[in-house]
């Protein structure tokens, strides 16, 4: 077995991975998402990222146990104390109640992890059924640790110690950059409880010793890792964003809760952004691309998937769709190569595929090199020294730990086919049937006025193509 090794951004170094305690297996904890709105396709590269992750660790033997949060209540419109919760906003906006709203895009996120063949964590648990925990876990530290406001009741940072480590930027770090509470002690100090202001009518309140209001965002995520995880887990998950003031508060409140200098997790992973030149990766902006915006583009889910995996997840990832219909591209080849390899799969044994086995397992125990393992796929589906049931007895390994399930697929599920196409399959085939008939009896008129019938409904003819496709639509 090789040694895995990660990335760990608190001691910004790589890591020999090994499992804290033997009988409770591999417990991950990844910050959720906000379910005021869809996912946009960057926040699903976080989830892709962690799905990686969970399929390496299950892969090489351990036992996992893996928490997402859903966060329906708490997160400003803004990471620091600054502006609506995003939950409220949203209701507000929509004029809609704010429970329904949380359920729908919490549904929506769900299915979205089917669709990406993300397997479901192990617990998906909703921040408002812990709030009975989050005052216990604030009673708990208010002592030491929090002064009360007008406003709230507010984390001092300077009663932990090497507050903000995590952070890239020392000059970043906290909130205070951002919206200076009045009354705050330091700039980077952050809200535990948020007390509702006078004549405020919020949905989502409770109350509490310090007032009716809400908890901070930063709370339930030590609160839920520690219920589902214990004190002490094994790996901590999220997006950039969050090593600069999420997990840097998120640590100084579980190193208040235990009394102790420890962060609440042995790994802080972190996977970098999905960029776009139009900005359109900006939830809060309402226009953004969503998996479904994808889909009615007419590209499979798992193109999105494959697009992701084609990055390391430490590198900033641009997307386009150019670089969209590359990744399906690369997919179908590789489902034509498996479908040409199923029809000839009782060839007679031929070959090993334990070099293909060794180099994959070093690929993706080096900090989840999945760019690395890609081309190793591409090599094993076209190795003619290997017979064709030898190889798909290999390809397993890869489709387990990528998430591309390469025989389930077929190539008409990845032709891209936009739900704004004016014409459907159906009626494209029965045209290109009468084509194939009229070329064979040399009728290249007819041939002719079809494809430039088909061109005009934005079908696109390939004749010759050697991946064997009959058309794409250009839409
Ligand atoms: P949110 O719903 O905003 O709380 O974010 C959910 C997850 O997506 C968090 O782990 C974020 O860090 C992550 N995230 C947000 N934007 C992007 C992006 N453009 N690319 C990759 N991950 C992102
Ligand atoms: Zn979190």
């Amino acid at each position: 077995m090789t040694q895995l090794t990660l990335y760990d951004s608190l001691s910004r170094s790589m890591r020999a991975f090994s499992q804290l305690d033997p009988i409770a297996g591999v417990r991950v904890y990844s910050c959720g998402p906000t379910v005021y709105n869809y996912a946009h396709v960057g926040n699903l590269r976080a989830y892709v990222f962690t799905d990686t992750l969970s399929r390496v660790l299950t892969w090489k033997g351990h036992d996992l146990t893996h928490v997402i949060n859903i966060t329906d209540v708490g997160h400003l419109t803004s990471d620091a104390d600054a502006g609506d919760d995003k939950m409220e906003a949203a209701a507000k906006r929509s004029g809609q109640d704010i429970w329904a709203i949380a359920r729908h895009y919490t549904e929506a996120f769900k299915q979205n992890l089917v669709d990406l063949n993300i397997r479901a964590p192990t617990h998906l648990p909703l921040a408002t059924d812990h709030i009975a925990e989050m005052l216990d876990f604030a009673r708990a530290i208010e002592a030491k640790h929090c002064y009360r406001l007008e406003s709230g009741l507010y984390f001092d940072v300077s009663t932990v110690p090497e507050y903000g480590r995590l952070a890239r930027s020392a000059d970043d770090v906290g909130e205070g950059r951002i919206d200076p509470v009045e009354g705050k002690r330091h700039a980077q100090d952050f809200a535990i409880w948020r007390t509702s202001p006078p004549g405020e009518n919020r949905q989502m309140e409770w109350d509490s010793p310090w007032g009716r209001g809400a908890p901070g965002w930063h709370l339930e995520c030590s609160v839920m890792s520690r219920k589902y995880l214990g004190d002490g887990f094994d790996i901590h998950t999220g997006g950039i964003d969050h090593r600069e003031i999420h997990h840097p508060n998120e640590i100084a409140q579980n190193q208040a809760h235990c009394g102790c200098g420890d962060s609440g997790a042995n790994f802080w992973m972190h996977n970098n952004f999905l960029v776009d030149r139009t900005g359109k990766m900006s939830k809060s902006s309402g226009d953004f691309l969503t998996l479904q915006a994808l889909v009615d583009r007419g590209f499979h889910p798992l193109s999105y998937r494959m697009l992701c995996l084609q990055a390391h997840y430490r590198s900033e990832l641009e997307f386009s769709w150019e670089n969209l219909g590359a990744a399906q591209v690369r997919l179908k080849r590789l489902v034509q190569a498996v479908e040409a390899l199923r029809s000839r799969r009782d060839e007679p044994a031929k070959g090993s595929a334990e070099a293909y086995r060794r180099q994959l397992e070093a690929a993706v125990s080096d900090d989840l090199n999945t760019p690395k393992a890609l081309p190793l796929l591409d090599a094993l589906v076209g190795d003619k020294s290997m017979s064709a049931g030898d190889r798909l007895a290999a390809l397993e390994d890869f489709t387990v730990i990528l998430g591309l399930p390469l025989d389930q697929l077929t190539r008409a599920d990845l032709r891209v086919r936009p739900v704004t196409a004016t014409i459907d399959v159906a009626a494209i085939e029965a045209r290109l049937a009468e084509r194939r008939a009229a070329r064979e009896a040399k009728d290249f008129g007819t041939s002719d006025a079809i494809r430039d019938e088909l061109v005009k409904a934005g079908v696109e003819v390939m004749d010759g193509d050697p991946l064997g496709w009959d058309w794409r639509m250009t839409g």
